[in-house]
């Protein structure tokens, strides 16, 4: 009996132009690096698999991204990419079109393979649906869209609207 699954050069092929491609691309010069002056979202995620650490920033203003940023003290080169990759296609996108485009990413990561539609929404993300290839770095790619989605479950960091004014009742007697 012979195996019938191995992994045929062609897809080990595919594996390699993933590594030398887009991801040595920004794991040498990640897009959006750095600290995001204005920010009023921010949040840490960590991948205790591959030893990942990032953080997010967020300018989110009228619930849509103006502007996304990351930083990381230890993120691989798989890690940069997804996060550099994210942050590009985050600008200016509403919280209904981050929603579809989380998703996608998702169920490309899923099953290996993007829907048509998806790769239309995704774009150079795509390139992501490679990983079915090398199912170890699946959660370096994830890492970024899991601290997405704690950034966006969290209230902004900007003072909040003045309380309403004119209630004096039961200010206690000095
Ligand atoms: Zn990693």
């Amino acid at each position: 009996m012979t195996l019938s699954h191995d992994v045929s050069s062609s897809e080990a092929n595919e594996a390699l132009i993933l590594y030398q491609g887009e991801i040595v691309k920004f794991g040498r010069s990640p897009h959006n690096f750095g600290e995001l002056a204005g920010a009023n979202v921010q949040a840490h995620g960590d991948s205790p698999i591959c030893g990942d650490h990032m953080t997010l920033y967020l300018d989110f203003r009228a619930a849509t991204i103006m502007a996304a940023q990351f930083t990381s003290s230890a993120c691989c080169a798989v890690c940069k990419a997804s996060a550099s990759m994210m942050t590009d296609m985050l600008k200016h996108k509403s919280l209904i079109e981050v929603h579809l485009l989380r998703r996608a990413f998702l169920r490309t990561i899923e099953h290996g393979d993007a829907l048509p539609l998806d790769r239309t929404l995704l774009g150079p993300l795509t390139v992501f649906e490679r990983l079915r290839h090398i199912p170890s770095r699946v959660e370096c790619a994830m890492l970024p869209w899991t601290t997405l989605e704690t950034a966006l479950a969290q209230p902004l960091m900007t003072e909040p609207p003045a309380e309403p004014r004119g209630r004096p009742v039961g200010r206690s007697p000095q």
